[in-house]
């Protein structure tokens, strides 16, 4: 499965965000299929589109998309230098497929900084460098071998090219994904090195009130880490509402003036970095969202819910979900020609109501 993992300096409220996202998988029952392992935490992507389809198909059970976290222990100043925890901690966040940090924004007397100062911006580029050193190690033990290898021509030129390029740029102190578009870096060439720094990051600012409240703080955040995604909340607010009844953890919103919690929130901004998407699929048993990578095809598709599926694809019955709510009705949608039948070569859309045919 997809994962994002969870990263930041010590005391910047991990831990408390973690156990908000854990208490949230332990809650949602809704889950079927978690062997819930102490590290991850699964999140429902909030999709009100099921509650339609369920209204409209009479579904019993409404079964959300999820995000998976994975908590990764603190990073500190000379992490990347691989003593003991550092090591261990890097090759955790080497598996995850994208890069949640946690950056403290709120003031807290109580709670000690590691500098002895809130200051986001120094905060991030303390983190970002320790990632950068790393990748610049893994550059520097692979350049020599494939050198070599070019030379008994093992390997292509071009690989090698893709390397130097990953190089320069982290030796400019930049992360590889903030260079990707501006150097049309060579990223196929670098996949197999799972630099840690290329790969999608999106900023968690854990702030107070003040910032909750107010549009342009955020902004003037969101701008410090731009094109990389920025999701705000308040980690202490986000521990209270999982243990809340859903009226009252929406009260409790609307009295900090936020329309969604923050788990929420990073679940969007998280599945969005992912790149992924969802179709959907609806009976009187289960109203349902599937995953799916953005630009995949309907047999690819069918292949989520069961690779017989996949294997024995013959065509999609397919109506997409404005068509069908403006119809009222399956039936309805078909009478209005909004229904299409559509074969292998189909790629999907996001939020495609879907029905498989195929041969077992
Ligand atoms: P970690 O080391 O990054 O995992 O940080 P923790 O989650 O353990 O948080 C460190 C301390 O900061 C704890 O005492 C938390 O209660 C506190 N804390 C976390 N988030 C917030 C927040 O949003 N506001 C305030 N005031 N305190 C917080």
């Amino acid at each position: 499965a997809l994962t994002i993992g969870i990263v930041g300096l010590p005391n910047v409220g991990k831990s408390t965000l973690f156990n908000a996202l854990t208490r949230q998988t332990i809650l949602a029952a809704n889950y079927p299929f978690a062997t819930i392992e102490p590290n991850v935490g699964v999140v429902n992507l909030p999709d009100e589109r099921l509650d339609t389809l369920a209204g409209i198909f009479g579904s019993q059970k409404i079964l959300p998309a999820t995000v998976s976290f994975v908590d990764i222990a603190g990073i500190v100043k000379g992490a990347s230098e691989g003593e003991g925890l550092g090591n261990q901690f890097l090759a955790n966040i080497r598996e995850a497929h994208a890069i949640a940090q946690v950056v403290r924004v709120f003031e807290d007397d109580n709670v000690v900084h590691v500098d002895g100062k809130v200051d986001p911006t120094s905060d991030m580029e303390t983190i970002n460098t320790e990632l950068v050193l790393a990748d610049l190690q893994t550059l520097e033990n692979a350049i020599p071998k494939l050198e070599k290898q070019v030379k008994q021509k093992k390997a292509e030129q071009a690989q090698l090219d893709a390397y130097l390029a990953a190089q320069t740029v982290l030796e400019r102190g930049d992360t590889i994904f903030s260079a990707i578009a501006s150097e049309k870096l060579d990223m196929e060439n670098l996949a197999q090195l799972s630099l840690l720094t290329a790969k999608p990051f999106i900023y968690v600012f854990n702030v107070d009130d003040s910032v909750l409240g107010s549009a342009e703080r955020q902004q003037e955040l969101a701008d410090l880490v731009a094109p990389a995604q920025a999701v705000f909340l308040d980690a202490k607010l986000e521990a209270d509402l999982v243990e809340l009844s859903e009226e009252e953890a929406r009260e409790m919103l609307e009295l900090n003036g936020q329309e969604e919690s923050g788990l929420d929130q990073l679940a969007r901004v998280g599945f969005d970095t992912l790149g992924l998407q969802t179709y959907l699929t609806a009976g009187p048993k289960e109203a349902r969202a599937w995953t799916i990578n953005k630009g995949d095809t309907a047999p690819e598709a069918a292949g989520v819910i069961h690779t017989d599926f996949q294997k024995g694809f013959i065509k999609a019955e397919i109506v997409s979900f404005d068509d069908l709510v403006a119809a009222g009705s399956m039936n309805d949608a078909k009478s209005a020609g909004k229904v299409r039948m559509e074969g292998k070569d189909y790629v999907m859309k996001d939020g495609d109501v879907v029905e498989f045919r195929f041969n077992v």
